[in-house]
């Protein structure tokens, strides 16, 4: 269906998008309508959507942006491009450097945080926008803790390496997220209650994101030297779990932000 070119029309689109969950398709209608209406002012369109629209699709499109995905990432991850994802190249064996042999870094568009950037967002929906993206943290945050905790208990069978890798990125993840929002709830002179509760719920995750990557690297650290171990001295397998290795160090031992 084609984006609709009114301030009421659009309004009703990014309702019926956030509804089915299709926050991208939210965002790009509402980019449509904005370039067309105010080629120079996004914002104006954001708070005439709330003005004629009516609160509730005010609503809808802060979600949209709170949760619409980074163009160009899945989950703040991007595939090494040297290797193409492989960690090692097939011509020679040789683990790939520019990523360490993880096959992917953290995406440069969005700094990881895997979502639509906070700058990107319209100035007069930034404050609940930050919010929603703040709520949805905590929720992943939460999940992320839970993990760990069943992780950590480790039975007979040690956990695979890739689940503690899967939940330290979540955990990075997490940072990047509160580290881009922090400032747009910081900037808006909301005070008040609300504003507080942002606050609080803010430190708390990050404490508890911190607490999560320092207990993952540690047992992702344990698991590398491990490997490094079983390798022939100086093999390319053996350099790449050692390099792993020293990447991890630091993080177990918290000295790095
Ligand atoms: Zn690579
Ligand atoms: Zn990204």
């Amino acid at each position: 269906m084609a984006a609709r070119t009114t301030i009421a029309g659009c309004a009703s689109d990014i309702r019926a998008c956030v509804a089915r969950r299709e926050y991208a398709e939210a965002v790009r209608r509402f980019e449509i309508l904005a370039r067309l209406l105010r080629p120079r002012d996004r914002s104006d369109v954001a708070a005439d959507i709330t003005q004629r629209g009516g609160a509730a699709a005010g609503q809808a499109l802060a979600k949209a942006f709170a949760r619409a995905p980074c163009y160009l990432c899945k989950e703040g991850r991007m595939t090494c491009d040297v290797c193409g994802g492989a960690s090692t190249f097939a011509a020679n064996g040789r683990f790939c450097e520019t990523c360490n042999g993880a096959g992917h870094s953290p995406c440069l568009f969005c700094g990881g945080t895997g979502f639509l950037p906070m700058e990107n967002v319209p100035r007069s929906i930034v404050l609940p926008a930050a919010r929603m993206r703040l709520e949805w943290t905590a929720r992943l945050l939460r999940q992320v803790v839970r993990d760990v905790s069943n992780l950590s208990r480790e039975g007979a069978t040690p956990s695979p390496l890739r689940d503690w890798i899967r939940l330290f990125h979540a955990a990075e993840r997490i940072q990047a997220i509160l580290e881009d929002t922090l400032p747009a709830l910081a900037t808006q002179d909301g005070g008040g209650e609300e504003h507080a509760r942002s606050e609080k719920l803010a430190d708390e995750c990050d404490r508890l994101a911190r607490k999560c990557r320092r207990i993952l690297a540690a047992g992702i650290l344990k698991v590398c030297r491990a490997k490094a171990q079983t390798e022939e001295p100086g093999s390319q397998r053996r350099i790449m779990w050692e390099r792993q290795s020293d990447y991890y160090e630091p993080l177990a031992r918290g000295s790095s932000s």
